[in-house]
């Protein structure tokens, strides 16, 4: 909150009236009032912990751990390097970060607590720009599939963006109004997060606009969204899953009103699990029912609310429905798998990649296993990654092939250094001081992790890059 921060009476008024009896007003506003603490999260696809606490004491970075999320940490940089925003800076161009407030980390630690999400279909239905749909994706390491939902053009835009950069290759990206996936979706998934649209009360430390069109009347317009969207959830869900409802606001309206009606709705059918276990100072921020509220001054975070259920037996949808319409992809016929693969062998020592090769025109697209379940219920955005687009004489590799699977070459892999990084990213090409005699496609690393292609050329690399992702602003060191 700013001295612009808009915070309207009535809010306050509303929040006294809700307010639990051990906590104060003047705490809460006085939290609300001191700036946020940047916080990031490692992407353990491309980074492991260890390697991230050894960047931050190289780069001076003062970090401290997130209780509920292992990979979560809130980072203080020296004064001379606020010139450079987190998102410009090497790790965070490389994809091995992704800045993420620390009390929105919680609803993916509550979904995978005491439970293995590998292999599992999961569905993220309000998914952008992607935050938690990349955590549950670190929690499924690559495996079985995620079915990431925005139902924004321009969010699903960012969230598409999002996951080539942090080389995610399981997620399948829809867009729709989530409340269509219990008709067309009826019990596909074993586990499912609602990080719902609401109206961000939590959120005015960081947005100090977040307030300016809220009303109780508006707050209700919300849930009964919310409502729509929890009951299609549970549909969706297969008896036995677990789904995970979380908002960024605090009034009861939209947070414990929108799960009573849904144990109401479906009565003995779903059951609450309780998150008072989650992480060691929990207790502090259990509400009565087992749900996690999480005022700001707690914690030093935003407001967030979190609660998780488990589906405990099957009541039939009354309005399935069916997708009508060809699906445009065919599986990549043997021999010519053959070939992709003794093309990508003989260049990078890659003999496999997880996943089936699928192809629609020219374009060789790798989907997730185990997606044949879903291929034909909804229709997609973009399923899995294209990897690389078919040419008369072999294979044209796509950016998303380094950003996702860099970590299998065993050769024709090249690690930038900072002003080479920073002429990449420029749209560049990259000047070498020595002719390295190698041929075709090479795999751009930074901090340890792809980044994109670049073919070699002599004395040069050149950049390939897409276009679309070429930056002119100041990149990678502060001064
Ligand atoms: N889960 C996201 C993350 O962690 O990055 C944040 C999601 S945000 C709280 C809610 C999202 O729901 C917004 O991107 C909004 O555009 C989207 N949304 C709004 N109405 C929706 C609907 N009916 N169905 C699906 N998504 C919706």
């Amino acid at each position: 909150m700013t001295p612009n921060t808009y915070i309207p009476d009535t809010f306050i008024e509303d929040v006294k009236s809700y307010l639990p009896a051990h906590l104060t007003l003047d705490d809460y506003i006085k939290t609300c009032q001191s700036p946020l603490r940047p916080a990031v999260r490692v992407n353990t696809q491309k980074m492991t912990i260890d390697q991230f606490k050894k960047y931050a004491e190289i780069n001076n970075w003062q970090i401290e751990q997130v209780p509920w999320c292992d990979a979560g940490f809130w980072v203080s940089r020296p004064d001379e390097q606020q010139a450079l925003s987190i998102g410009n800076t090497d790790i965070h161009l490389s994809g091995a970060i992704y800045s993420q407030e620390a009390s929105s980390m919680m609803p993916v630690s509550a979904l995978t607590f005491n439970q293995d999400i590998t292999d599992c279909h999961v569905l993220d239905m309000a998914a952008a720009p992607g935050s938690k749909t990349s955590q549950i994706a670190n929690a499924q390491s690559n495996t079985g599939v995620l079915v990431a939902n925005e139902y924004s053009s321009s969010r699903l835009k960012s969230l598409s963006a999002n996951m080539q950069r942090l080389g995610i290759a399981n997620v399948a990206l829809s867009h729709f109004d989530a409340s269509i996936f219990g008709d067309y979706m009826e019990t596909c998934f074993d586990h499912i997060l609602l990080d719902a649209p609401c109206s961000g009360e939590g959120t005015i430390r960081k947005d100090p606009d977040a307030l300016k069109n809220w009303s109780v009347e508006s707050n209700q317009d919300i849930a009964n969204v919310q409502k729509s969207l929890i009951e299609s959830a549970f549909y969706a869900l297969k008896p036995g899953g677990t789904l995970v409802y979380s908002t960024c606001t605090l009034t009861p309206l939209e947070n414990q009103d929108v799960c009573r009606h849904l144990l109401n709705t479906f009565a003995d059918c779903i059951t609450i699990e309780p998150l008072d276990n989650l992480f060691p100072g929990a207790e502090k921020i259990v509400t009565d029912e087992g749900y996690l509220h999480v005022w700001p001054q707690i914690f030093d975070t935003e407001g967030f609310f979190v609660a998780k259920f488990k589906k405990q037996a099957h009541v039939a949808n009354p309005n399935i429905k069916t997708k009508k319409g060809r699906f445009p992809f065919v599986a990549y016929s043997k021999k010519q798998t053959e070939l992709f693969f003794r093309e990508l062998d003989s260049q990078f020592g890659i003999r496999s990649l997880p996943g089936s090769l699928m192809m629609r025109d020219k374009e060789l697209w790798l989907f997730p296993d185990c997606f044949d379940a879903l291929s034909e219920k909804i229709k997609y955005s973009r399923i899995g990654i294209q990897v690389a687009t078919i040419h008369k004489n072999g294979f044209r590799l796509c950016h998303e092939f380094a950003t996702c699977f860099a970590h299998l070459a065993q050769k024709n892999t090249y690690q930038l250094s900072i002003s080479e990084a920073m002429s990449y990213f420029k749209g560049q090409d990259i000047k070498l001081s020595i002719n390295p005699n190698s041929k075709g496609e090479v795999i751009l690393m930074l901090c340890e992790t792809g980044i994109g292609l670049g073919k070699w050329q002599q004395s040069k690399i050149k950049n390939n890059l897409p276009r679309s992702l070429i930056k002119n602003n100041q990149l990678i060191t502060w001064e």
